[in-house]
């Protein structure tokens, strides 16, 4: 055996070279695996006993892709094409031997080989469109070349990682081999190739796939027209798309050039930027400063939910999910029938679409134990109340529970308002209490607000932690404020929202202004969809917002077809003159002389304010850093994950220009527009929010 370089070794069994890499933990392509890479494979084609090569990786995977943390920085040693080029023009026949995943720049080393053996458990992908980006070095020219564009188009867009089953159906493997036989198997494969004798084919220049789809543009019409909705405001599956094209549609060498001028222009631009912060961000807001790593975690083997109502459902589900068995409590046998009913009900519509077996569904069914006596959740690990949002009720509920629940047991509150503290104070052991904040549908969002009170015990917060990833969420460390992060800006944008539409603008216009900006919907659409009688109480109704009139006038929002909008059957939202109307003579009434608004002003009324009151709960440590407040508003919300989240958007608007508008407003609307001393601070010192 030869040592090429410390991660590169080149052996020779009989007339196969063996190159392998070991470079922990993910065999990245780092300047020096681009190094070994290429000496070894210089080295294996200039020996004459080696007739094939087969390159195989150690460790737990294949090059799992490029190393993200050398973007941007000079590159030193081999460029990534030297090496492919070294590969694909080696006249003996290359191997590539893939377990674990082959991703990225990964496959893309993979694609330059002539053939590719994978054992059953191996996966490839190109998902770099999920940092805003496309593999920028052939990938989008070969892939399409073996697989065919219509399968290509399909990974380059979606990055997901393909199974070894479904890559040896469609051709990206060539044959699969035992596990934990690897090595053995690409060599006996690599026998065969030289027995038949074939001539060898490099894949770029395996044309009939492509030219296939030459003269049909209507295949990527339709591919965008399937996705439009999917891919709305992103630029990075549109500029893939286009890459596929130009494999179709142009020899392989301008293809090539066209990839990298397309890459090029994702790469310099915002979107990639925003995309691969969002990446990191979500990795750092598991890190608590002083909660280390090594922090003991409490074992959850059982968990117990009081209230079956929208949130105590869902919430139940995320563990039932997770095979830990859920007791569930409620205090009316009604609504507990009611609640257990719609997680069934989920479950089935789940099974119906194929994503769950039957047996799968009474797999999770059997271990949802429903109750209606508190004293049922004694020997639970974890408790999360989910009940009204009503001080007095969480306080009962939280009193009892202090009696029944056994030692060491973690109480939970799902409020999205109330003080933690203050429900903490009324257990003998407000160390073991903590808010657990989930987003509704709480099955499928995945944000998982982790509120610390003052007196949680760390183990506590470290257990939360844990048991954010268990179930599949996100989980964002907030302290104990009123609305805790979201919500608390989420007020922000609320208000303006219904100021701006006193003052001149329609609910419409705002609702336009900010789905174009990449929100899911804007603020009015989402209160017909939430119901616009929530809290409102029909004896206490006194017409004092346009909300309630809409109320009084039985325009309740979705559910009853008509509320901001009018909807049709199909749930197809309208203006509404009568609304139109209300607002006129709302404002009317209060004196406020209508204008014009502009659709920037929109935006800047409803979005500024929000990274200000970021920029407070930065200064009141309400969060640890201002990333993870963009993983809340990403997460929990919906905010484009190309715009990178509102403090990352504020940055790049230039906190300068934030913070001059937010004074203009001052003058004209008064304090609500106060701007944050930290902004104010930031500001002078030309510093951006991870100063703070
Ligand atoms: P909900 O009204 O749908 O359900 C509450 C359920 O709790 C009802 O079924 C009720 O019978 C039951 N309940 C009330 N008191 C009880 C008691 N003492 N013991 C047992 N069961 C009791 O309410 P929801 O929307 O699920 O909200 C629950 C909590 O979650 C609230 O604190 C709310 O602020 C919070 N939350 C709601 C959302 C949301 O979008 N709905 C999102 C995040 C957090």
């Amino acid at each position: 055996m030869a040592a090429i370089n410390a991660v590169t070794d080149l052996t020779v069994e009989g007339d196969i070279g063996v190159v392998t890499l070991n470079s922990p933990p993910v065999n990245a392509l780092s300047a020096q695996v681009r190094e070994g890479l290429k000496a070894a494979f210089e080295a294996a084609i200039a020996d004459p006993a080696v007739q094939a090569i087969v390159l195989i990786c150690d460790g737990k995977t294949f090059i799992a892709g490029a190393d993200i943390s050398e973007f941007g920085k000079a590159m030193t040693g081999p460029s990534l094409q030297d090496v492919q080029n070294t590969i694909e023009n080696s006249p003996k026949p290359v191997i590539a031997a893939i377990h674990g995943t082959a991703l990225g720049g990964g496959l893309e080393v993979a694609l330059v080989a002539h053939y590719r053996v994978a054992v059953p458990s191996a996966k490839a992908g190109l998902p770099e469109v999920n940092i805003g980006l496309l593999p920028g070095a052939g990938g989008t020219q070969r892939l399409p070349r073996i697989v065919g564009v219509e399968k290509a188009l399909e990974m380059v867009t979606s990055g997901q990682h393909v199974p070894a089953k479904a890559a040896l159906a469609m051709g990206l493997f060539d044959s699969l081999v035992e596990e934990g036989a690897l090595r053995d198997g690409a060599i006996a494969f690599a026998r065969v190739v030289l027995a038949e004798d074939k001539p060898l084919a490099k894949v770029r220049d395996l044309n009939a796939k492509v030219e296939a789809a030459r003269g049909k543009p209507e295949i990527f019409a339709e591919f965008r027209a399937a996705n439009a909705k999917k891919f709305r405001g992103f630029l990075a599956p549109e500029n893939n798309i286009k890459c596929i094209e130009a494999a179709v549609n142009l020899p392989f060498d301008e293809g090539l050039k066209e990839e990298r001028r397309l890459f090029v222009e994702l790469m310099s631009g915002s979107q990639s930027a925003a995309q691969r912060y969002v990446f990191f961000a979500e990795r750092q807001a598991a890190k608590i400063p002083d909660v280390p790593d090594d922090t003991p975690t409490l074992p959850i083997k059982k968990v117990g939910v009081i209230g079956a109502g929208t949130m105590g459902g869902g919430i139940s589900m995320n563990f039932l999910n997770a095979g830990i068995p859920v007791t569930i409590v409620e205090m009316k046998q009604e609504n507990l029938d009611r609640g257990v009913g719609v997680i069934r009900k989920n479950y089935e519509n789940t099974a119906k679409k194929g994503r769950l077996t039957q047996d799968d569904v009474e797999k999770r069914m059997g271990l949802l134990t429903p109750s209606m006596h508190l004293e049922d959740l004694a020997d639970c690990d974890l408790i999360i109340e989910a009940v009204f949002e009503l001080m007095e009720i969480k306080k009962d509920v939280f009193g009892k529970l202090d009696t029944i629940a056994k030692p060491g047991a973690i109480l939970a509150t799902n409020t999205s308002y109330l003080n933690v503290d203050e429900i903490a104070a009324c257990t003998q052991r407000p160390e073991n209490v903590i808010g657990l904040h989930f987003f509704s549908p709480a099955n499928v969002m995945r944000l998982l607000e982790i509120v610390r009170g003052e007196k949680t015990d760390k183990s506590v917060v470290a257990t939360a932690m844990k048991l954010s990833k268990t179930i599949g969420k996100v989980g964002v460390l907030v302290g104990v404020c009123f609305g805790f992060v979201g919500n608390r800006m989420l007020a922000q944008r609320q208000r303006e929202a219904q100021k701006l539409i006193l003052e001149g603008a329609m609910p419409w216009d705002v609702d336009r202004v900010l789905y174009d900006f990449g929100l899911p919907m804007g603020p009015f659409a989402m209160s017909d969809l939430a119901g616009l009688d929530i809290g409102w109480d029909p004896a206490k109704t006194s017409s004092s917002t346009v909300r309630e009139v809409l109320c009084e006038m039985d325009r309740r929002g979705q559910k009853n077809g008509r509320g901001f909008y009018d909807y049709d059957e199909k749930r197809n939202a309208k203006p509404s003159a009568d609304v139109e109307k209300v607002i006129l003579d709302f404002a009317e009434q209060r004196q406020i002389q209508r204008r014009e608004i502009s659709d920037e002003e929109i935006l800047e009324r409803c979005l500024y304010p929000m990274v200000n009151e970021g920029a407070k709960i930065l200064e009141e440590g309400k969060a640890i850093r201002a990333s993870d407040i963009d993983i809340v508003w990403i997460n929990g919300y919906g905010w484009p994950v190309y715009r990178g989240g509102p403090m990352f958007w504020g940055e790049l608007v230039g906190l300068d220009k934030v913070l001059a508008r937010m004074k203009e407003f001052q003058a004209l609307h008064g304090d609500d527009f106060k701007p944050s001393a930290l902004l104010e601070r930031l500001v002078a010192e030309g510093k951006g929010f991870k100063d703070a």
